[in-house]
């Protein structure tokens, strides 16, 4: 449709773009043709495959293993010979003999001429079962990890250097807990990977296994609302947790009194000293137990009505005497998505509780979700107030000191590599999970590369590679009409356009709308758009003065085309436009 357009400039009726310019992957597809490679062209080509046509041996073995890479045939004859020429191929199998592998091919040999209806010469070559080599070249470097997943987020440091303050604040307030008093609630905030997850945890932990050595009825329950976001589902698996522990409690006391009724009915003198004074309490007590324990009944995660929810969770804290702290991480998230009605309830709760006490510790990567809540709940939650600041480059690199002697082995990180990951997050707000990303990812890639040390090569690699990683995600949810928006920057800037003015854009923009049946926003709504953009990181505007024209936004792509252009085409929406660059072609005459 568009093609067809009677732009005033298309009367030249020159096609800007016929269609096989479109496809600029040319060269690419080809190198991945096995049978357009140099090897093609070695006479012996056709050996490889039968293995009969072979005239000398050494030229053959050459041969043999160069041509053979497209099929991930290694020869294996190579590999019993410790002095032949072509060890150095990455492809030989040589990794198997250090490693002393017993799936060296070699040693199939008299198999393979079994199930070969077509034996090579050198025999072996195809045996049946042998492997194909595919993972011999990734193993035969020397490992750089020690073992990875110390560096990804999963994992639960020991220790956490810079954070004594901020844990040892939460301790002062939480051990109040362990007296059987109801600690303050808490509000930590702090920026993405500031160590707030990891030091709630840490101190959660300590909290419980504290509270059990001193046989103080002290609970600990984490959720993560960016999972678990509705107000349903919190009070739900709240409900499900103390529903579980409780009845573990009643079990553990169901088998202390019926071991007491055992003993009373052989003497009557076991029940001196017990809270029971006749045997009918103890039994009266155990038909009490069990039928507790048949009560309990798990919340369903849909369908009760959320009064039923609550109460069934308010039922089982109060169960018996204890106190809970409640650890909602990400509460941001939670309030944003539902409101505040959660955190309303559970910080009233304690005014109705006999038994039990509840104590709340809100974690959130900003504060400005606070202006949202109920001020009753804002004073609540915030009666005591943890700020986990940045990182700045010296502390992430002791935290990255710390994890990389676990993760990787003696030696394999060059002087500079630490620094510099450091100072990278130091510049993303001190972020310590991109550093440790950063750290991890460097590792793969010189993995990848074959060496066996990382260099601060790998860590600029990685750097670009987690950019884009970044880029991807942020533009993949975008939304559509922001995606459209970027769009037109992106078609414009193919065809060379720098310092692409907000006019320009919304031109392309309409005729991309029309394209795919989106609703056409204002020009004002779209400059929104690119403000939104810029925010993101994604395109860079400013903003320029056009004399009596007045003012408008200039702007360039600040990521990497070929990646944002392929994420927005992966859109089933954007994908359909077809045609595109003709039109952009079509504007740009104008
Ligand atoms: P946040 O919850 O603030 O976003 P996390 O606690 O999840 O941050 O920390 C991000 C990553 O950095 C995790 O892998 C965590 O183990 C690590 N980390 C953060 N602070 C420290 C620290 N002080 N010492 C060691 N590791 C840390
Ligand atoms: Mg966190």
């Amino acid at each position: 449709m568009t093609r067809d357009d009677p732009t005033p400039d298309d009367h030249d009726g020159e096609e800007p773009f016929p269609e096989g310019e479109r496809d600029t992957d040319d060269g690419e597809a080809d190198a991945n043709d096995p049978g357009d490679t140099e090897d093609s062209d070695l006479p012996n080509e056709s050996a490889v495959g039968d293995g009969l046509d072979i005239p000398d041996d050494s030229a053959a073995e050459e041969t043999t293993n160069e041509a053979s890479r497209p099929d991930h045939r290694p020869a294996a004859a190579n590999s019993t010979d410790p002095t032949d020429p072509t060890d150095s191929d990455p492809f030989a199998v040589h990794s198997a003999d250090e490693l002393g592998s017993a799936s060296d091919p070699s040693v199939d040999d008299g198999m393979a001429s079994v199930t070969d209806p077509n034996p090579s010469p050198e025999g072996g070559e195809s045996g049946g079962s042998s492997s194909q080599g595919l993972f011999d070249d990734l193993l035969s470097g020397d490992p750089i990890f020690e073992n990875k997943d110390v560096l990804r987020p999963s994992y639960t440091p020991e220790r956490l250097p810079h954070r004594n303050e901020q844990i040892n604040n939460m301790a002062t307030i939480l051990v109040g807990a362990l007296r059987g008093e109801t600690p303050s609630n808490i509000l930590i905030y702090g920026k993405t990977g500031t160590g707030k997850t990891a030091s709630a945890k840490f101190v959660s932990n300590e909290l419980e296994t504290t509270s059990q050595k001193y046989d103080v009825p002290c609970e600990v329950e984490y959720i993560n609302c960016e999972v678990t976001d509705t107000q349903y589902r919190v009070l739900a698996q709240l409900a499900n947790t103390f529903i579980e522990a409780n009845q573990r409690h009643v079990e553990e006391r169901l088998d202390e009194v019926r071991a007491l009724a055992d003993r009373a009915e052989t003497n009557p003198g076991a029940l001196d000293g017990t809270e029971f004074e006749t045997p009918e309490a103890v039994e009266s007590r155990i038909e009490e137990l069990e039928t507790d324990l048949d009560e309990f009944e798990p919340v369903p995660m849909t369908g009760w009505p959320t009064d039923r929810v609550y109460a069934t969770f308010f039922d089982a804290v109060d169960y018996r005497e204890r106190v809970v702290v409640i650890m909602l991480d990400e509460i941001d998230k939670l309030v944003e998505k539902s409101g505040d009605d959660t955190l309303y309830n559970l910080s009233r709760m304690n005014s109705e509780l006999d038994n039990s006490r509840v104590s709340i510790m809100g974690i959130s990567n900003d504060l400005k979700f606070t202006e949202f809540l109920d001020p009753r709940v804002k004073s609540s939650l915030g009666e005591e107030e943890i700020v986990f600041p940045p990182y700045d480059a010296t502390q992430l690199r002791d935290i990255l000191a710390a994890r990389a002697t676990l993760a990787f082995v003696d030696d394999a990180l060059s002087e500079d590599v630490i620094p510099l990951c450091a100072a990278f997050a130091a510049q993303e707000h001190g972020d310590a999970r991109r550093a440790l990303d950063l750290l991890r990812t460097a590792g793969e890639l010189a993995e990848r590369s074959q060496t066996d040390r990382v260099d601060e090569d790998h860590v600029r690699e990685a750097q670009e590679k987690i950019e884009i990683d970044r880029v991807v995600e942020v533009v993949r949810t975008l939304p559509t009409q922001s995606k459209v928006v970027l769009f037109a920057v992106i078609l414009l800037e193919r065809k060379g356009a720098k310092n692409i003015n907000t006019g320009e854009v919304y031109n392309i923009y309409r005729r991309l709308c029309d394209e795919i049946d989106a609703d056409v926003l204002t020009q004002r709504r779209v400059t929104d758009l690119i403000s939104e953009l810029d925010m993101l990181g994604i395109v860079n505007a400013v903003v320029v003065s056009k004399g009596r024209y007045g003012r408008t936004k200039e702007m360039n792509l600040s990521v990497p085309i070929e990646d944002t252009e392929a994420v927005l085409t992966s859109d089933s929406r954007l994908g359909d436009i077809e045609d595109v660059k003709p039109f952009v072609q079509a504007r740009f005459d104008n």
